[in-house]
């Protein structure tokens, strides 16, 4: 995954109810009809997710996977069970998500500086 689409992500669940709302009178992603998408207030759904990126959802998809375990923390996803046309996977960011960026960082020097010898 490059760098503009994972802050582009960061960017969509920072603005999440905004991005929803702009879907709304085209009936996206999330107003396909009553019960389509179960997202809760400041989640995306996966399909809302791509839209708002203008990428297809199985490609961000497969990106997202090999991301997604440095993003612990980060990026909370809730998965749900639902047909396959509809939207299974509901993202959002983590309240300090900041914080933990700022931990994973430090996580990642611990790691480096142990690699390069120091104390
Ligand atoms: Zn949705």
């Amino acid at each position: 995954m490059n760098v503009s689409t994972l802050f582009g992500i960061i960017a969509a669940l920072q603005h999440a109810e905004d991005v929803k709302n702009s879907f709304r009178a085209s009936k996206g992603p999330c107003y396909n009809h009553a019960g389509y998408c179960s997202c809760r207030k400041g989640e995306l759904c996966n399909l809302a997710l791509a839209r708002a990126l203008k990428r297809d959802p199985g490609n961000l998809f497969k990106q997202w996977r090999r991301v997604e375990h440095i993003l612990r923390g980060v990026i909370i996803t809730r998965k749900r069970a639902a047909p396959g046309n509809r939207p299974r996977r509901y993202i959002c960011l983590a309240e300090k998500w900041v914080h933990a960026v700022e931990e994973a960082a430090e996580h990642s020097w611990v790691a480096l500086r142990e690699k390069l010898g120091g104390g």
